[in-house]
């Protein structure tokens, strides 16, 4: 199973010739989001920005998803967004965190499918730290099923050392 042996009819098990790397190459290239993919934090469009900053610290993440009264993905609001506000001087108990949220269309998302490393390479090219995963729902809405995050891949990271 890791790789280092094959198999042939009448042959038997040999030795493959690939090294740790070749193989650890090959496994991330079959890794997909779903198998790693966190529980997302949700918010509505309409809670305040007070709000929003309660849920980052009470559900200890970085980034909420923030879907409409359909549950449609609408946006995603990170602890910038919300520094951002809070030092602009506003009223953060009145204005909603739709205001101040990145928005649809230009939010990056995965599908169950896509492979962790595409995630990895999607957050480093546009510098974001979390990713919705989504399922189609149609007419370009989306609805968020889970969440991969800086953090997973580096737990994934530590993990194949590990191994
Ligand atoms: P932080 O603000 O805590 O550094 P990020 O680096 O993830 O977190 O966010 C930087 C900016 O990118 C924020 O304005 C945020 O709204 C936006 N952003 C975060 N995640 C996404 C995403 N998946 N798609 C598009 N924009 C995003």
């Amino acid at each position: 199973m890791a790789g280092y042996l094959e198999a042939r009819p009448r042959v038997g098990y040999f030795y493959s010739g690939k090294s740790s790397s070749q193989l650890l190459t090959e496994q991330l290239k079959h890794y997909i989001v779903k198998d790693y993919q966190s529980h997302p934090v949700i918010l509505k469009s309409d809670v305040t920005v007070y709000d929003a900053i309660c849920a980052i610290f009470i559900e200890d993440v970085g980034t909420l998803f923030i879907v409409n009264e359909d549950n449609d993905l609408v946006g995603v609001c990170s602890r910038k967004d919300l520094l951002r506000a809070s030092m602009a001087g506003q009223d953060i108990h009145n204005i909603p965190v739709h205001i101040i949220m990145t928005r649809m269309p230009n939010i990056v998302l995965l599908e169950e499918d896509d492979l962790l490393l595409y995630a990895a390479r999607q957050m480093i090219s546009k510098e974001i730290d979390s990713i919705p995963i989504v399922k189609s729902k149609g007419d370009g809405k989306y609805a968020v099923t889970g969440r991969i995050s800086k953090t997973t891949i580096t737990k994934l990271f530590v993990s194949l050392f590990d191994q």
